[in-house]
């Protein structure tokens, strides 16, 4: 039953992401689907990794850390969305292979030391603040740069590119765009850092007319998700 459900819940995105894509003038395979699993359990996860997703995406630690664990058998990218403490780091570093909420200097150093005391290479993308108010999250324009420059600087990090959440009540396609000139300008410096994390369930048609290279859909995959969880 689930898993039916599911299935046809994955397939319209799909639809949805391979529409937009025809309608940008992209390759659908530009476009990775994260699928947003939090507050679902482990076991849509393993039906997403049955169904052929290979990206899962957590914004609590407390959830995600264990999750990840029933799950490691599975062939899976995990990606860490949420806003994070540096008290959570060396926890989430354990299993987020993408984390895409670095927005300020400490916490990047923070990944970096963890990384390294790990061996391991953590891919990191700069959040924007599309509104230029820190408070949800995200690091504001003008700080930008100095944050790119100082994860591809970083021992145990590597830039992937940026994210964003679109503001509330403003036209996504206009805080997209935004963040698309926010890309460039990142990639001018740093050619590699080429991932564009924009558009959710609501919004994945406008972030995909405007560069998002990754989706992060919860809602349309999972259902509409009983706690409130930001
Ligand atoms: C929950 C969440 C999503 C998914 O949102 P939906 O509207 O359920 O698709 C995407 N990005 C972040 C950062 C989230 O916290």
């Amino acid at each position: 039953m689930r898993k039916e459900e599911i299935a046809s819940r994955v397939a319209e995105v799909d639809e949805r992401i391979a529409a937009a894509c025809r309608a940008a003038g992209r390759d659908r395979d530009e476009v990775t689907l994260i699928a947003v699993t939090k507050t679902y359990p482990a076991d849509d996860v393993r039906i997403l990794a049955g169904l052929g997703l290979r990206d899962v995406g957590e914004n609590r630690d407390q959830e995600a850390a264990p999750k990840a664990r029933e799950c490691a058998d599975l062939p899976l990218t995990w990606h860490f969305v949420g806003q994070l403490q540096t008290n959570k780091v060396r926890s989430v570093v354990g299993y987020a292979d993408v984390i895409h909420s670095v927005d300020r200097p400490r916490l990047a150093r923070a990944i970096s030391g963890e990384a390294v005391k790990r061996g391991r290479e953590v891919c990191c993308l700069v959040q924007v603040a599309l509104d230029d108010d820190p408070g949800r999250g995200g690091a504001v324009l003008a700080d930008v740069p100095a944050l790119a420059d100082l994860i591809a600087g970083a021992p145990g990090l590597r830039l992937g590119g940026v994210m964003a959440v679109a503001p509330l009540g403003e036209d996504p396609a206009k805080a997209f765009a935004r963040l698309r000139d926010v890309a460039v300008a990142v990639q001018e410096g740093h050619p590699r850092a080429t991932m564009i994390s924009a558009g959710m369930s609501d919004d994945l048609t406008e972030a995909i007319a405007h560069g998002a290279t990754h989706v992060r859909v919860g809602t349309a995959l999972l259902g509409r998700r009983k706690l409130f969880v930001r």
